[in-house]
């Protein structure tokens, strides 16, 4: 088999027993990116030149056996709101085209020590506010399912370019279901972590209280084996959580006897695609077969999730993206005659509608005579929506949804009603609203695009999901892979 179609722990394999070096898998990755990505549009920067530097101080580690970690010399990418010293940390936006970051994210220097290949750098919607990635300020990626489609978003880049075979895995973020989704529309498997467990320090902020980085990868052991490795207490991330991370690989295995899962009707309602519940409700067989106890409950206030996420998330939008004013990062209108108008026109220049859109609503909410009227209700429905889910963990290991109400739409579709796309969230964003962790793993095709199933868990519980996910994909009984390119 071709190594781009390779899961990470399957490389591994091969470079343990030196069937292939380092700097040769990379330049395989490397010559793949220049020959399809002008398709797929999945890299804002290819990192070529430092991978390939990387690549051979991994390689001599390997034959050395000085590194024998399974994520040793495997080829990478990153979402492009996550900081790299001295390459360009993008956000996809104007605001920082060129802005070369002077210190790597956490989650960087954790790959790095155990000898990950960064390739480069990954496309999304403007500071991941978007499901689709049409909202980046360079180019709009496409789904490798089909290029009229969009790979969903915000980190459309991070799940088609390995669902296309450019990487071996990327990382994303997730605020309200920017992994999730675009992972769920790419046929890929992606995990949001508990809030806290994996460190957000080096993550561009676009809502601090919701954002988590997580794994996009090809199966749900590459997912525990990088959620392993990213994981962790962080000092310099101050709502990182200090609690023991198990083995996640060893907890691996296919018994989900007596595993109670719960399916939430809110999750089933009008709105949904009708094929989709079809996909889920066969996936929810699978899991039964397996042993688990299936039983339908409620999560009575998901309705509100959605609208309370809007405020919620502007709001902290707006005073995290005050930083952009032209004096520090980034952008600057150098033609401004003072200061007052050199802020107001880089900033009017520098971000695209939807981030402005955003910023706007986000400082509505929190104006005074607003604040309590929309901010102070929204967190109000935010811990209805806690309560919720903390309520059916006293019944449930387990709740399963769609991940998303529809499969892929076409490029352009939503683009002129912002409502509308914001409706691709309604079933992630109360994940990120109760900071549970939820994870999509692929489980079937309608018309040829992939369709995920969501698994949400308590708090820490990600060894749960994993295993859960883990179950389903050993039975399901076929694989997703998106089709192969044509290329001149
Ligand atoms: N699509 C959602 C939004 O636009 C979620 C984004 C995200 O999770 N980063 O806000």
């Amino acid at each position: 088999m071709e190594v781009t179609k390779m899961k990470a722990h399957e490389i591994h394999e091969m470079l343990k027993k030196g069937d292939i070096g380092v700097r040769e898998l990379t330049e395989v990755f490397l010559d793949r990116i220049e020959k399809i990505d002008d398709k797929i549009k999945a890299y804002i920067t290819v990192n070529r030149e430092k991978a390939l530097e990387q690549a051979d101080r991994v390689d001599a580690g390997i034959r050395k056996e000085e590194n024998t970690d399974v994520l040793a010399g495997i080829p990478m990418a990153l979402k492009d709101n996550i900081c790299t010293k001295d390459i360009n940390t993008t956000c996809s936006s104007k605001m920082l085209h060129n802005y070369k970051p002077p210190y790597n994210a956490t989650v960087v220097e954790k790959l790095e020590e155990k000898g990950a290949v960064m390739l480069g750098k990954l496309n999304l919607d403007e500071f991941a506010m978007g499901s689709s990635t049409e909202n980046s300020w360079f180019f709009t990626t496409r789904n490798p399912w089909d290029l009229e489609r969009v790979p969903g978003g915000s980190s459309g880049g991070s799940a088609a370019a390995v669902a296309a075979g450019e990487a071996v895995y990327s990382l994303g973020s997730d605020t309200g279901g920017s992994i999730r989704q675009p992972a769920a529309f790419c046929g890929v498997v992606g995990l949001k972590p508990t809030y806290g467990r994996v460190s957000r320090n080096g993550l561009v902020a676009f809502a601090s209280s919701l954002d988590q980085i997580g794994p996009i990868t090809k199966d749900v052991k590459d997912c525990a084996l990088v959620f392993q490795a990213i994981t962790g207490f962080d000092p310099k991330d101050t709502t990182s959580v200090n609690t023991p991370v198990p083995d996640y690989e060893k907890i691996l295995d296919d018994n989900i006897k007596g595993l109670r899962i719960g399916i939430p009707k809110e999750y089933f309602r009008e709105g949904i695609s009708s094929e989709v519940k079809d996909r889920i409700r066969e996936a929810i067989d699978v899991l039964e077969r397996l042993g688990a106890i299936c039983e339908e409950t409620s999560l009575p206030h998901t309705e509100y999730a959605l609208p309370a996420y809007y405020i919620i998330s502007t709001a902290e939008a707006g005073s995290n993206l005050a930083r952009f004013d032209g004096v520090r990062y980034g952008y600057r209108n150098m033609d401004a005659e003072d200061l007052i108008s050199m802020y107001s026109t880089t900033r009017s220049e520098g971000f695209g509608p939807e981030v402005k859109r955003r910023i706007i609503l986000g400082t509505y909410a929190l104006s005074s005579g607003n604040y309590d009227t929309y901010y102070l209700k929204a967190l109000k429905v935010r811990t209805l929506i806690k309560q919720d889910f903390d309520r059916a963990w006293e019944e449930f290991d387990v709740l399963v949804t769609p991940t998303t109400p529809t499969t892929a739409f076409k490029m352009g579709e939503k683009t002129k009603d912002p409502v509308s796309m914001y409706v691709s969230d309604l079933l992630t964003v109360p994940a990120n609203m109760a900071g549970i962790p939820a994870i999509t793993v692929p489980c079937g095709l309608i018309d040829g695009l992939p369709v995920g199933m969501q698994i949400m868990a308590k708090p820490f519980a990600e060894d749960v999901l994993l295993k859960t996910a883990y179950a389903y994909e050993c039975h399901r009984g076929f694989e997703i892979t998106a089709p192969e390119l044509e290329v001149n």
